[in-house]
């Protein structure tokens, strides 16, 4: 593994590390609506089993892994001189980032039960309660 490989592993554990320190502050906000997530996070949501995540909170992980991965990419792209194709490289890139996200996935798990759900299911009794109200 060369040193821009390990560079990209300790981007992405301090991006995962970042993110999960900012869930226990994360608020729903119940006016955004669900707008459907975009081609970026359904990719990574489905690799890292966060399929149930709120998007705005998703996208607040996937959009500075998927940076990342697109740093080493260009970069080893850069080193090996179009010997592989700039596809497979970042296809390999994000490949392994995914992999450290997934070693993190019991604590954002965790996190996610603590500070997300109890947020959703009073989002969700709120809006029962709407409908009853009518
Ligand atoms: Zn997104």
């Amino acid at each position: 593994m060369g040193a821009s490989a390990l560079r990209l592993e300790r981007d992405i554990d301090r991006i995962t590390a970042g993110w999960l320190a900012d869930l226990a502050t994360w608020t729903l906000d119940p006016d955004a609506g669900e707008t459907g997530t975009c081609t970026l996070c359904l990719h990574y949501a489905e690799r890292w089993q966060l399929d149930e995540v709120p998007h705005a909170l998703l996208h607040l992980l996937t959009l500075p892994v998927e940076g990342a991965v697109v740093d080493y990419a260009s970069e080893s792209f850069g080193e090996r001189r179009g010997a592989v194709s700039a596809g497979s490289l970042r296809n390999l890139a994000s490949r392994q980032a995914s992999l450290r996200v997934l070693a993190q996935h019991s604590a954002i798990a965790w996190a996610l039960s603590a500070y997300v759900e109890p947020q959703i299911r009073r989002l969700a009794a709120r809006l029962l309660e709407e409908i009853d109200a009518r």
